[in-house]
Order: C-alpha cells, then sequence, then structure tokens
C-alpha cells in the first residue's frame, strides 16, 4: 500500500502518481504501517453502514404503516356500522313517538317496538357519506405527517444551504422530530381505532 505525502489518500502499489492530486507518490508502506490504515479504513466503512437515514423505510415502518391503513380502514367500517344503527334507532324513536302523539297516549308509555325496523337506503347513504367525511379527515393527516419530517428537515437545513451550498445535515432536534412524526401517524391510526370500537360496542 502506498499513501499521498500531499493529500494523505491510500492507494495500491502499482499506482506511480495519486489517483486524487496527481502527484507522485512515494514508496510502499511497511505490513504494519498499512494494517493500521486498513484498520481505520473498515471503521469508517462500518460507520457508514451502520449511520441509518432517518428517510429511510425500515421493516418495522412497513408493518407500522400497514397496521395503521388497516386500523384506519377498520375504523371507518366500524364508523358506519355504528352510524347506521344509531340512525335506526332515532327513527324509530321519532315514529313511536308520532304515533303516541296522533293517538293521544302519554309519551312515556312508549316502549321500544319486539319487531326492529331494517335500516333504509337513506341511513347507508347518511352513513356513508359520515364514514367519507372521517376518512379524509384521516387521510388528510396522514399526509401531514409524511410531509412532516421532510418539512422540519428543509426548515433546518435552510442555513446550510445558503451558507455553505454544501450536503445539509439535520440537527439531533430535526433528527428526533422526524423520528416522532414517523411514529405519529400510527400512534393516531390506534387511538381512531380504540374510539370507533368504543363507539361500537
Ligand atoms: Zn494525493
Amino acid at each position: 500500500m502506498k499513501k499521498c505525502k500531499y493529500c494523505g489518500t491510500p492507494q495500491s502499489d502499482e499506482r506511480h502518481t495519486c489517483v486524487d492530486c496527481g502527484k507522485p507518490l512515494p514508496k510502499p508502506l511497511s505490513a504494519e504501517e498499512a494494517e493500521v490504515i486498513e484498520d481505520a479504513l473498515d471503521d469508517q466503512l462500518d460507520a457508514m453502514s451502520e449511520y441509518r437515514d432517518v428517510f429511510e423505510v425500515s421493516c418495522t415502518d412497513r408493518i407500522l404503516g400497514i397496521l395503521g391503513i388497516v386500523g384506519l380502514i377498520a375504523s371507518c367500517l366500524l364508523f358506519a356500522v355504528s352510524q347506521t344503527e344509531i340512525n335506526r334507532m332515532n327513527r324509530e324513536l321519532q315514529e313511536a313517538l308520532m304515533a303516541a302523539a296522533m293517538a293521544g297516549e302519554p309519551l312515556f308509555e312508549i316502549t321500544r317496538s319486539t319487531e326492529p325496523l331494517p335500516p333504509t337506503r337513506s341511513d347507508y347513504l347518511d352513513s356513508t357519506v359520515k364514514g367519507s367525511v372521517v376518512a379524509i379527515a384521516f387521510f388528510l393527516e396522514s399526509c401531514t405527517l409524511l410531509l412532516f419530517p421532510k418539512f422540519i428537515w428543509f426548515i433546518s437545513t435552510i442555513r446550510d444551504r445558503l451558507w455553505y451550498a454544501d450536503e445539509p445535515t439535520p440537527s439531533a432536534f430535526a433528527e428526533s422530530m422526524m423520528k416522532f412524526s414517523k411514529y405519529g401517524g400510527f400512534v393516531i391510526g390506534c387511538i381512531a381505532l380504540a374510539f370507533a370500537a368504543w363507539m361500537y360496542f
């Protein structure tokens, strides 16, 4: 192994000029010196492979994402079903009140009819509209959460871009915010599912 005296780049014994700066190279290094440089290079490579990009989508992220989507769909379905049931009960009560008023009976005597009425088309339509509004709200929420890490990264690197025009590096705060927002969507999905389940059961 040879090492350039001017820029410090290590290179193979076959080369006569530096691959980086073009200056002539000295004699090859001794085996011990070469080993020290190789160890340092190995450490550098290890550090690079261990560094995880905050924008990287890992296997865990994918699983959380799928669980979030399943939770979102399930909560919308539960919401629609529960709303349909509530609408049907309200309609039944209204009809019973109306019938009692028409017959001149006291309203407190109204009891639930033994034969429940089936939900109508308008019940389903009404619930579908309400379910869609919830779905759109959650979709917008997810979009915001997905864009949030990039936004934080952009804001935190503006100074680097303006002054150095170099590869910008996000601050430790920005990195922790990015990680937080990555899992925020999943947490919100879980809360939505728990709320829908509580409403239904
Ligand atoms: Zn050189």
